[in-house]
């Protein structure tokens, strides 16, 4: 026969269970690494999704990361984790930003060709991500984040001292990848990267031939300068009129010396320009056209960041010749002096 449980002793068992629920809560809590990296950037521009375990880097990651960032004088934002991860990636989850990389491919990158500054560069690349605010979603304008990530790796590779073929060797690494959508052509990222390079100082700062202005500082972000509507509304206003009305000058002066811009050509296949690259074509194609008129409408805020402000519009493009409607992306940079200028754009569709 058993005892009979009196209140006190309930209490205790009460007490007990409640004491035992707390302990696993907690335990459980502590091995709450799990990171949901849906979205996240593979460099390789692989498929990122599925949750996965995370757990301490080694130290000399963390030593490659920070030499990374004293390049630019940023501060982390970020967290570096181990984790069971195809490679390499930069991810957002909640408000709370990390790199998580495979100790296996780190190995494997280390022992390749150039593996010193291989390992940098995809480094630089997901800093990048972070540091710039990057959204890390799959929506419109992803691709032009890839573009930007790939120029910092040139930029702050280039003064780390590496040479243009060091900084490309991550690029070639990853050529022949089965990519996702939202990742541009290896050649926009080659010419991304070298243009980072260039713009560092690695190669003499090309002449300006179109405006006379210094080289201004468009394609490096810097700590958000936002645009408001009525700045944007005003900035398309001059860039449609240099237009209509052929003063080309205006309209060069509407471009960063930074400037990415893609363009279909004929054959159906994005091509990449520089600044140089852009304004000579587009010279070329409106000293041609007659009764050339050009309108934004219907302008929307895609995203901002500390690259700029990224917005889509349609755009009507009338001359005697040639009239098309579309869709087109651009982002804008305000600098420290107050200038607005395009560092991207993109036609996304036409109709
Ligand atoms: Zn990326």
């Amino acid at each position: 026969m058993g005892l009979p449980i009196t209140s006190a002793s309930r209490l205790t068992l009460v007490l007990f269970v409640l004491s035992l629920s707390l302990v696993s809560f907690s335990g459980c809590r502590k091995e709450k690494n799990v990171i949901d990296i849906a979205g996240g950037c593979t460099f390789s521009g692989t498929k990122s999704e599925g949750e996965i375990d995370i757990s301490d880097p080694e130290p000399a990651v963390e030593e490659v990361i920070t030499s990374i960032l004293q390049i630019i004088g940023i501060p982390k934002g970020f967290t570096v984790h181990k984790g069971d991860v195809q490679g390499i990636i930069a991810v957002k989850q909640e408000d709370k930003r990390y790199i998580i990389y495979d100790e296996v491919y780190l190995n494997e990158i280390r022992r390749g060709s150039n593996g010193y500054w291989v390992e940098r560069a995809f480094f630089a690349h997901m800093i990048a991500h972070h540091i710039s605010n990057h959204g890390l979603k799959i929506e419109p304008g992803r691709s032009l984040t890839e573009l930007e990530a790939d120029k910092f790796v040139g930029l702050t590779l280039q003064k780390m001292g590496a040479s243009s073929s060091d900084v490309l060797e991550a690029l070639n690494m990853v050529r022949n990848t089965l990519k996702e959508d939202h990742y541009p052509e290896i050649i926009s990222r080659i010419s991304a990267t070298e243009s980072g390079w260039n713009q560092s100082g690695g190669s003499t700062n090309p002449v300006n031939t179109f405006s006379e202005r210094p080289y201004d500082g468009g394609g490096v972000p810097t700590t958000s300068s936002s645009l408001s509507r009525g700045e944007i509304a005003g900035f398309l206003t001059r860039w449609s009129e240099a237009q209509s009305y052929y003063n080309f000058s205006n309209y060069a002066d509407c471009y960063s010396f930074g400037f990415q811009g893609m363009k279909m050509n004929k054959k159906g296949r994005r091509v990449y320009f520089d600044y140089y690259g852009w304004l000579n074509d587009r010279q070329e194609m409106y000293a041609r056209a007659m009764n050339l008129s050009v309108r934004a409408s219907e302008i929307r805020v895609i995203s901002r960041d500390d690259w700029g402000t990224t917005i889509q519009f349609t755009q009507d493009y009338y001359s005697d010749s040639y009239q098309d409607r579309g869709e087109k992306l651009m982002k804008l940079h305000k600098d420290s002096e107050g200038a607005i200028r395009i560092v991207y754009e993109e036609m996304l569709s036409s109709y």
